[in-house]
């Protein structure tokens, strides 16, 4: 399969060709002829599969195609969750429609509205936004719709997740009824069918099948913060993202009590299973969890081991393990089938060892995401490099088997060697742009 199958105009070929691009991304195989028809389409497809030239390439094909009524009148609009990825997708709108007439340009908040102002007023074809700041343009009267043609809902699933629901439909009530709809999501979990089911009318379904199921069905995300932070930032994380069921992992039993012990303090009903707990303990501890009795379960990774629970929607790594491999069967503990599950690590400069162990294992890169006030006064030194020819430790095989490759996602796997991903910033204000799961070079 090549993009030249795809009927792509030559514009985009040479826009492809430039970018080092040999073939299309699997997602991009089938997310290109769909958008190409004309139909709204809903694309399962995380980060590093090629999604947003998925998207991008045919939508820029599309508003080339058919002569605009007037020039650089909004005619698409790509939404997203943050404004990492709301900068990063507008860089590929840049990038991909560099040989085409067709203006665009990005608007997020936390920056200044003037200059986002002065370009819409110079005019564009395509906007890609932030919900919060698409809606304060257009109640200043900055943006007209009426000529909106494409609308692109960009890792919706974590639209939902940061509560921009809300905005979301106000911003459709503002869009012309006759357009296409492009809805890409991670997961097509339950509350994002019932929005894909009052957005997108008959849509073209397009799903990659992730070559490893585990890992490509868990997000991960790296939170550099202080050692002594870590408490408080594990609680702001649960209260934020409202996790009702969270299962936490210490690398000590000493760890694992006094966190449980803070965290129950806090207000926040934890228990703790390791191995000095008595069997009746571990029962219970369990039991309550399972019951939603308990909202924090902190666990050592051999006490995990044996346990006995459903997958969870997240886990968090309170201390990354010595034993890379452990990494992998922590994460391994969420990802349902069919939904994506979430890990994050709170790494403090002393555990960056532990970090490139586990990076090498998984020949990737992690995310990293700096949380308003909890900045490390200690960063994490940056990523080493990934080694291509990684040797598997001994226990190897079956950690590979939950590892995060990239085999079937476009030949894109080891991005960012190198180099560190952009700061991020997670806001906890439902509204505001806060941070991509992205882990894009
Ligand atoms: P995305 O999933 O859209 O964030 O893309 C992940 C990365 O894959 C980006 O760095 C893209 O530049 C790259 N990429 C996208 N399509 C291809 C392709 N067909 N071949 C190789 N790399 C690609």
């Amino acid at each position: 399969m090549s993009f030249e199958q795809l009927g792509l105009a030559p514009a985009l070929l040479q826009a492809v060709q430039e970018k080092g691009y040999s073939e299309p991304s699997p997602i991009q195989a089938q997310a290109i002829p769909a958008v190409l028809s004309g139909r709204d389409v809903m694309a399962a497809a995380q980060t590093g599969t090629g999604k947003t030239a998925g998207f991008t390439l045919p939508l820029l094909q599309r508003l080339h195609e058919s002569a605009p009524v007037h020039p650089h009148r909004l005619r698409a609009l790509v939404l997203t969750p943050t404004r990492e990825l709301a900068a990063q997708v507008a860089e590929s709108v840049d990038t991909y429609g560099t040989h085409l007439p067709l203006k665009s340009t990005v608007v997020f908040g936390g920056v200044k509205i003037n200059p986002q102002i002065a370009k819409l007023r110079r005019g564009v074809d395509i906007l890609v936004a932030t919900p919060g700041r698409l809606l304060d343009l257009h109640g200043q009267g900055e943006i007209d719709f009426s000529e909106l043609e494409i609308l692109v809902l960009d890792e919706a699933d974590r639209m939902l997740d940061m509560g921009f629901i809300h905005d979301i439909r106000r911003i459709l009530k503002l869009l012309p009824d006759q357009r296409q709809n492009l809805m890409f999501s991670a997961t097509f979990a339950n509350e994002i069918r019932s929005l894909t089911a009052s957005i997108l009318s008959n849509p073209v379904e397009v799903e990659v099948n992730p070559a490893n199921a585990t890992a490509d069905t868990v997000e991960q995300w790296v939170y550099p913060v202080d050692k002594k932070r870590k408490g408080a930032l594990l609680r702001e994380l649960v209260i934020d993202h409202n996790w009702q069921q969270v299962l936490v992992f210490t690398r000590t039993k000493h760890g694992a009590n006094r966190l449980a012990q803070q965290l129950d303090k806090a207000g926040l009903e934890a228990a703790a299973i390791h191995g000095n707990k008595s069997q009746g303990a571990r029962t219970r501890a369990l039991e309550g969890f399972k019951a939603g009795k308990v909202r924090v379960l902190v666990a050592t990774d051999i006490a995990a081991r044996g346990l006995d629970i459903a997958q969870l929607p997240q886990v968090v790594n309170f201390d990354l393990p010595n034993v890379a491999e452990d990494y992998v069967h922590r994460i391994g503990r969420t990802g349902r089938a069919g939904a994506t599950g979430k890990a994050f690590s709170l790494v403090s400069a002393d555990e960056s060892k532990q970090l490139n162990g586990i990076q090498q294992l998984i020949q990737r890169h992690i995310t990293r995401e700096y949380v308003d006030g909890f900045e490390p006064e200690h960063d994490v030194p940056e990523n080493a490099p990934l080694r291509r020819a990684h040797k598997p430790s001994k226990h190897a095989g079956k950690a590979k088997s939950g590892g995060q490759r990239q085999g079937n996602s476009g030949g894109n796997g080891n991005r960012n060697e190198g180099s560190r991903p952009p700061r991020r910033r997670r806001r906890s204000r439902a509204g505001s742009p806060s941070s991509s799961n992205g882990n894009r070079a």
